[in-house]
This record gives structure tokens, C-alpha cells and sequence, in this order.
């Protein structure tokens, strides 16, 4: 057998997927050469390879899509292959066949196998013909609307429209009944041009409980396939995963096995090399469909890697070298449970909008064999508007589904991070809940389990605003320690910690502000370390201290520790029952007026104003739709609140919009 080792590679990728495809390359030997942009040039991954190579602007088609500067990179620092992780370049034929024509391996699948599942439709066409079953729908080539409109009243609905270069739930929408198709069908296809430069689109039945269960393939270049089982990613927001998980719970071993085979004819019906992944949604009675197979390495890569043991990624580099798989469909066995939960900047609230921020405070949970953490980023960092907004993937494994879970949701309570919304709270209610405990999976979890995911936290005031003011004097403490100690005249009744005074304990009153409500609270020190704190008609005695990033406390008796973060003004305390943010609030010498803001809609997000849906003057009503926004490839429509008249739009469609500005003004009323 002739194999060709790679002594260096290049990673045509950023963020967690480069470290990861790094910390594998490392344990082999490989030296390896990180890519990167201008928003990135102190990136995590630039600083784990042993080379990196500047390749142009932040936004991604003036850099990490731009082939010819990944090829020459490669060819300048002598790398003979290239890993492409997943996104970017890692489903481009045509870099692809730039790479073969410059003589630089392609760590992934022959071009051939990527372009024919590139277009949903056409692998939907081979599929068929391989026997493996599919969705009922249209996926043909006339892409009139009228045509396309005709396919989904014949089916009946409701129907799914998906692009047909589609990915990442982008250029996707449901439609529920004939009057809504048109709007939809413009909205998905406006998506796609944007994000895949193509808006043919095909129309599938909508399965209305399916589950989304997926099967990991692996082929080499010498004619052997193996499955190394399944992964469960139902627990989906915008038709994109939040929460997957191996091995798929309620799976028998004889429909793992009928899946297992179906995504191998599927692979070998395209002749596959490498690692791939067969989609398929699994209807309640086990009859399951293909939906796609994506010719990469899929970022739920891990979850598949504790159950089996088996590092994907060195997978990969053999099967690019030559070499045959390592292990055969009899000697792969899978053990335990595992969980992947994906941390993203984005707000849950507000229908899970990317947001952007500098991780003003990060700390994870200490990583075991039981939790892995991958990510691209380290405090300090900013997350984009650039990029992908992912911050991390947590992984946790155990032996079984309900130790994994417990293990998923300590760590997620471990992971604390301040400067930006995230969905960490939203994940830890998810994996707490009770549904997702009996494993009630469906790719409605989430709208089903709404008021249960979604629901507040309880956190009791008198506690926060009892530590916050804790907080703030051993703060001020601190300060004063440490200004007495660069100060001359160290015995100065000024530097007093104790606030010294001539009668009486010191008293401090402060205004707090916790959950949009302002609170006063006192705090006297009582000497040796004690303070009584006034709050909520209650006097709490208390103690602590302060050390780095943690407050010690003691609150009537009760001691704990709390992380505690400061950014912007704005205090974090990751208590046990979840995050608590409060302000100091001083007293407001200006003119604030926040009433004085007029009739405006806002932007929920920054982004850029794709196009402007009603005239100026327009009469609407209620829930028309009035705009649409885009950020990071995904579009959202601004609705009208109430029945009005849209006076005036502030924005063109084109322009940079910040998150939080006025967008119109709107004038209610009958
Ligand atoms: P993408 O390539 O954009 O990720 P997929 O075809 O993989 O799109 O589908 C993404 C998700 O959308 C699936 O995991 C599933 O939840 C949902 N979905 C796709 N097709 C259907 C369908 N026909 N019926 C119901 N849900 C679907």
C-alpha cells in the first residue's frame, strides 16, 4: 500500500475547529500552519500552529474564502495538505480542484462525492436511484415560482422550502397554507443568493415530529466503509442544532443497523472518501428519510468521538495519506453516553439574534475524561459580527445517558462568561428540564417546551442585593488597601477601611439595581470583618472576602463561594441557581430622559437593512410585515405592532444598521 505521511498541513479554517484539527495534527508529529485575517491576527488558533500566514480582510470572502491565498499559503510555507474543517471552503469543489491542479491534498471527499450532494436536489436524485428513501417533494429543475407554488398545493401542506445549495438552516422556511407560500418563497430565496449565491430552491413535505438523527460515515480509498453509529441532534432553534447527543436515545440495534447500512449504500453511491455524514429525520413509527449528506466533518464531531474512542480527525489524515481505516464495522463498539451543547453569543430572548461583545470574563469547567470544552477563544477576546457566533462546544460523557446529563448541566452551571448575552442559561434549563431528561425528542423540542425552557430564573433578590453590597465595601476595602500602600502617609485616618468615624459604626447607604428594579441598601461594618447589610426590611449579617475573581461569603451562617465578574459597569455573580447582574446606580445629575424617544421601531441587532416592504405613508396593519433586517446571513422581518401608518423610514436597503437603532417612525392608531 503506498502512502503518502504529511509532515505539515494547513488549516483553512478559524475558531474551535482549528485548534481542534492543531491538537490532533501535534499528536502526530504534523507540524501545522494556521491562516488567519485581520480580525483575527491574535487569535487563539494562530497562536497554537507553528506558522500562520495572513490572508487579507476580516469579513470571510476577502479571506478565509478567498482560495487562491489559502493555496499560496500553502504552497509558501511547503504544507502538502490542507484540512478545511467545516464551513468556509470545506464543501467547494472548485477549491477542491484548485488544490488537485496545484498538487496540495484535499483532506475531505474526491470533488466528484462534493458536487454531487453540493445540490440538495441532485444528491436527492442519486439517492433515490441507491435505494435509500427519501422525503416526498419537488426537487426538479424548473424553479418557476409558479411551478414551485404548484408542487407544495399538490402535496398540501404544510411544506418545507430549503435551498438547494442550503446549509446551517439558512435560506429555509415552513409554510403552513397556500396564502403565505409567495412571501415565504421570496424571504428563502433572498436568504440563499445571500449566503450561497444561488436561490433555486426545492419543496419537501414537512414532517411535523420528526427526530434528526444522523449517522457518521467513514470510507477510504480502497473500497472500505464503516458507520460509526448515530447521532441524535433533534433539539433545534432555526433549524439549526443547540444540543446533540450519542447515542441516539430509544434506538434498537436493528434500526442502528438498517440507518447504519442506508448511510453506507448513500456514501457508496457516490464513492466517498473520507469522513462523512448522512442526515436523516426519523418519523415515530422508524421509518426514516435522507435529507442530506454533508461531505465534511460535522462540528458535532465530538460526541461521536467519546462514545467510540476514536479520534475523528486522525481518521482523516490517514485516509488522506493513503492509509486504509483504521478499524473495521466489527472492531468499532460503542460505549457510554455523550452530550454536546453549543454555546453561542446570542440572545435566547430575542429569537436567539447572534450578538457580538468582548468576552469581558471567561472561565470554563475544569476538563476530565468526562468533559471536553473545544473552543477557538480565550477572555479577552471579541466575538464578531464577522464570523460564526459559537463560542465553544461543551462535551460530557458518561456511562450512561442520565450521569452525562448530570455531568452537562454542572459543567454548564461551571461556564461563566460576562460581557455578552449568551445561551448558557437557556441550555441549562434545556438540559434540566424534564422532557429532555425522558429524552422526548422531536425537532420541535424547543417551541413545544417553550414556558418551561424559557422561564425566568428565580433568583432571590434579598441574597443578591445582601452579596452585592458585600461586594461593593469589600471592593472599596480593597482600593483603599492598596492606595494606603502606595501612599506616604499610611496611618491616615483617610485610609481607614473601617470608614472610621468618631461615633458609632460606619454606614453606607447604596442604590442597586437588579432586574430593572432600583433597591436601597445599607451596609455598616461592625468591625472585625463583620457587616450588617439593611435590604428588603431585612438586616443580614454578614462576612467575606475577596479573592481575584471570587467572592467568599458568609450570609447569616450560610457560606458559599460566588465568581464574580465586572464589566462595563455592570457586576455578574454566577450563583448556583444561575446569573445575577446588578448595577450600582449614582445619583443622575443629567437629563436623561429615556421616555423622550418617540414612536420608533429598533433594530434588534446590528446589521445591514436588506430591503424596505411597505411605501412611506403607508397605512398598515397590525403584524404586517415592514422591513427586513439581515445579520450574519440570517433575515429578520420587523413586524407592525399595531394597526398604523409607517411615516418614515430612517434606513435604505444596503445600509449598515447598529443594533438598537430607531428604524422607522410609526405612527399607531386606526
Ligand atoms: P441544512 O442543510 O440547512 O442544515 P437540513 O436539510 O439538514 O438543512 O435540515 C435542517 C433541519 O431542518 C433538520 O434537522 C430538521 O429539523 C428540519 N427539517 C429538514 N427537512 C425537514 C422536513 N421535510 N420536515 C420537517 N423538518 C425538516
Amino acid at each position: 500500500m503506498k502512502t503518502k505521511q504529511f509532515d505539515k498541513i494547513l488549516i483553512a479554517n478559524r475558531g474551535e475547529i482549528a485548534c481542534r484539527v492543531i491538537r490532533t495534527a501535534a499528536k502526530r508529529g504534523i507540524s501545522t500552519v494556521a491562516v488567519y485575517s485581520d480580525a483575527d491576527r491574535d487569535a487563539l488558533h494562530v497562536r497554537m500552529a507553528d506558522e500562520a500566514i495572513y490572508i487579507g480582510g476580516s469579513p470571510s470572502r476577502e479571506s478565509y474564502l478567498q482560495f487562491e491565498r489559502v493555496l499560496h499559503a500553502a504552497h509558501s510555507t511547503g504544507a502538502q495538505a490542507i484540512h478545511p474543517g467545516y464551513g468556509f471552503l470545506s464543501e467547494n469543489a472548485a477549491f477542491c480542484r484548485a488544490c488537485e491542479q496545484a498538487g496540495i491534498v484535499f483532506i475531505g471527499p474526491p470533488i466528484a462525492a462534493i458536487e454531487a450532494m453540493g445540490s440538495k436536489s441532485a444528491a436527492k436524485q442519486i439517492m433515490e436511484k441507491a435505494g435509500v428513501p427519501l422525503v416526498p417533494g419537488y426537487h426538479g429543475d424548473d424553479q418557476d415560482d409558479a411551478v414551485l407554488k404548484q408542487s407544495a398545493d399538490d402535496m398540501g401542506y404544510p411544506v418545507l422550502l430549503k435551498a438547494v445549495a442550503g446549509g446551517g438552516g439558512k435560506g429555509m422556511r415552513q409554510v403552513w397554507s397556500s396564502d403565505e407560500f409567495d412571501e415565504a418563497l421570496a424571504a428563502a430565496r433572498r436568504e440563499a443568493k445571500s449566503s450561497f449565491d444561488d436561490d433555486d430552491m426545492l419543496v419537501e413535505k414537512y414532517l411535523t415530529q420528526p427526530r434528526h438523527v444522523e449517522i457518521q460515515v467513514f470510507c477510504d480509498s480502497h473500497g472500505n466503509a464503516v458507520y460509526l453509529f448515530e447521532r441524535d441532534c433533534s433539539v433545534q432553534r432555526r433549524h439549526q442544532k443547540v444540543i446533540e447527543e450519542a447515542p441516539a436515545p430509544g434506538m434498537s440495534a436493528q434500526l442502528r443497523q438498517k440507518m447504519g447500512e442506508a448511510a453506507i449504500r448513500a456514501a457508496q453511491a457516490i464513492q466517498y472518501e473520507g469522513a462523512g455524514t448522512v442526515e436523516f429525520l426519523l418519523d415515530s413509527d422508524g421509518s426514516f428519510y435522507f435529507m442530506e449528506m454533508n461531505t465534511r466533518l460535522q462540528v458535532e464531531h465530538p460526541v461521536t468521538e467519546m462514545i467510540t474512542g476514536e479520534d475523528l480527525v486522525d481518521w482523516q489524515l490517514r485516509v488522506a495519506a493513503g492509509e486504509t481505516l483504521p478499524k473495521t464495522q466489527d472492531e468499532l463498539s460503542m460505549s457510554g453516553h455523550a452530550f454536546e451543547a453549543r454555546i453561542y453569543a446570542e440572545d435566547p430572548d430575542n429569537d436567539f439574534l447572534p450578538v457580538t461583545g468582548r468576552l469581558a470574563f471567561l472561565s470554563v469547567p475544569p476538563q476530565s475524561k468526562y468533559v471536553r470544552v473545544d473552543t477557538g477563544v480565550v477572555q479577552g477576546d471579541d466575538v464578531s459580527v464577522y464570523y460564526d457566533p459559537m463560542i465553544a462546544k461543551l462535551v460530557c460523557w458518561d456511562e450512561s445517558r442520565d450521569k452525562a446529563l448530570q455531568r452537562l448541566i454542572a459543567a454548564l452551571k461551571q461556564y461563566r462568561i460576562a460581557g455578552m448575552k449568551t445561551n448558557v442559561a437557556f441550555l441549562t434549563n434545556l438540559a434540566s428540564s424534564e422532557p429532555f431528561r425522558e429524552a422526548e425528542l422531536d425537532t420541535g423540542f424547543i417551541e413545544k417546551h417553550h414556558q418551561l425552557i424559557f422561564r425566568q430564573q428565580q433568583i432571590n433578590a434579598c441574597k443578591v442585593l445582601s452579596l452585592a453590597a458585600l461586594f461593593l465595601s469589600l471592593s472599596a476595602q480593597q482600593q483603599m488597601e492598596l492606595s494606603r500602600r502606595k501612599s506616604t502617609d499610611a496611618n491616615s485616618p483617610w485610609f481607614n477601611s473601617q470608614r472610621w468615624r468618631h461615633l458609632g459604626a460606619a454606614k453606607l447607604a447604596h442604590q442597586i439595581s437588579f432586574n430593572g428594579v432600583e433597591y436601597g441598601v445599607d451596609i455598616a461594618n461592625q468591625g472585625n470583618g463583620c457587616f450588617a447589610i439593611g435590604v428588603l426590611d431585612a438586616v443580614v449579617k454578614a462576612t467575606g472576602w475577596l479573592e481575584e475573581d471570587c467572592l467568599h461569603a458568609c450570609l447569616d451562617g450560610h457560606v458559599f463561594d460566588v465568581a464574580v465578574a465586572q464589566y462595563n459597569g455592570e457586576v455578574t455573580l454566577f450563583l448556583e441557581e444561575g446569573e445575577a447582574r446588578f448595577q450600582r446606580v449614582f445619583a443622575d445629575l443629567g437629563n436623561n430622559n429615556e421616555s423622550a424617544r418617540g414612536n420608533g421601531l429598533r433594530a434588534p441587532m446590528n446589521g445591514t437593512m436588506v430591503s424596505l416592504l411597505v411605501d412611506e405613508g403607508a397605512r398598515v396593519n397590525a403584524g404586517d410585515s415592514l422591513l427586513v433586517m439581515e445579520a450574519m446571513k440570517m433575515e429578520h422581518t420587523i413586524r407592525a405592532p399595531s394597526d398604523g401608518t409607517v411615516k418614515q423610514f430612517y434606513f435604505k436597503a444596503g445600509e449598515l444598521v447598529d443594533g438598537g437603532a430607531e428604524l422607522l417612525d410609526f405612527e399607531p392608531g386606526g
